[in-house]
């Protein structure tokens, strides 16, 4: 049995609502100083755990997130593999599913768990979800099976349930319970006890990680809506490098069979551009030639995204172009698990 005291975590604070206190005097929310995160949680001192900080500088919300930042965090997460025995990233969650999805494309052969959390309460406050977050991600990142980690995958953490990153999304902007993973199982619950559903979780694989940081941004979506027009379709496709688009559909992968916008799709592709079928649904999946409204979209060489999420795919994108495979790699491995973010 190994010694808590042997494990090591590094905790990573990027910003976001967890890390904010109201403050006394002014009344608004301030981020506090991590320095002080043991009188703000006096039960962290009980996890036996060697924990680390590491806390960005400046903090940030997350909408202001940028590939450039996930370039710092897979960096950091880099620098430090060696010496900690998993990692807690302290997000804010409006964006913590492109996060953990970014993370996640660019950190291959991890074998190590990466725990994204946040809160929808800030620490300070006293009806905090942020507290049992917080702790809980902790114990699942130093959580071990025969010495090897248990979760060796970039992971959400949020009530009570943890969901593999790249299969979440945030659904709720007010509930405790803020993120959803529509398409794969939890991989574990926490109640009383940790249950671990370890047959839906990746398997160690004992390859030397390899980190890709370079990220492209000429990525793109776009939304189909009733009522969509040809002049912001083509002001779409037709923005300068644009290099790749997550189309989000309706249902299982449908959109309007109007001439025009299939003629602008197809003129598109024949550009090289990229288009991958993504349902705005939360559940369910993309199967084009289900319908007479997706089968023009396959047959003009639409990627159909299966059961992938839109942050998945935007930030699968940018991971393979950024290590700079040809048109026709991407188009195969958009239609296929890299780190089990889409059914096959
Ligand atoms: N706006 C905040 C952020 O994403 C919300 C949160 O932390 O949950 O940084």
């Amino acid at each position: 049995m190994l010694n808590q005291t042997d494990t090591s975590i590094l905790v990573i604070y990027t910003g976001g609502t967890i890390g904010m206190i109201r403050d006394e005097v002014s009344g608004v929310l301030v981020p506090f100083n991590f320095e002080n995160i043991y009188e703000q949680i006096p039960s962290l001192k009980k996890l036996h755990y060697q924990l680390d900080f590491h806390c960005f500088e400046p903090l940030m919300d997350s909408s202001n997130m940028t590939p450039e930042v996930w370039e710092s965090l897979a960096s950091i997460i880099q620098q430090n593999y060696e010496d900690y025995d998993g990692f807690v990233v302290l997000h804010g969650s409006d964006t913590m599913a492109y996060s953990a999805s970014a993370l996640s494309f660019m950190l291959e052969n991890l074998n190590k768990p990466v725990i994204f959390t946040g809160s929808q309460l800030p620490l300070g406050e006293l009806r905090t979800d942020g507290r049992e977050n917080f702790i809980t991600a902790i114990e699942i990142a130093a959580a071990k099976d025969d010495e090897t980690p248990l979760v060796p995958e970039v992971c959400i953490y949020f009530e009570n349930q943890l969901m593999r990153g790249n299969r979440s999304v945030k659904y709720n902007a007010e509930n405790f319970n803020a993120f959803r993973s529509g398409n794969y199982p939890l991989l574990a619950n926490a109640g009383v006890y940790m249950n671990y559903h370890r047959e839906h979780i990746l398997k160690l694989n004992f390859k030397k990680l390899k980190v890709h940081k370079k990220l492209s941004a000429e990525v793109g979506l776009l939304k189909v809506f009733p009522g969509i027009t040809q002049a912001f379709v083509n002001s779409i496709l037709n923005s300068p490098g644009l290099k790749a688009l997550v189309l989000e559909t309706f249902g299982s992968g449908n959109a309007t069979t109007e001439k025009w916008f299939v003629d602008a799709l197809t003129s598109a592709i024949k550009k090289d551009i990229i288009i991958v079928n993504v349902s705005q649904c939360i559940t369910g999946r993309v199967e084009q030639g289900k319908y007479e409204t997706s089968t023009g979209l396959k047959q003009i060489g639409i990627i159909g995204g299966n059961d992938i999420t839109t942050e998945a795919a935007l930030t699968k994108l940018m991971v393979l172009i950024g290590r700079g495979f040809n048109v026709s790699t991407i188009n195969n491995l958009m239609q296929q698990s890299i780190r089990g973010e889409i059914t096959v």
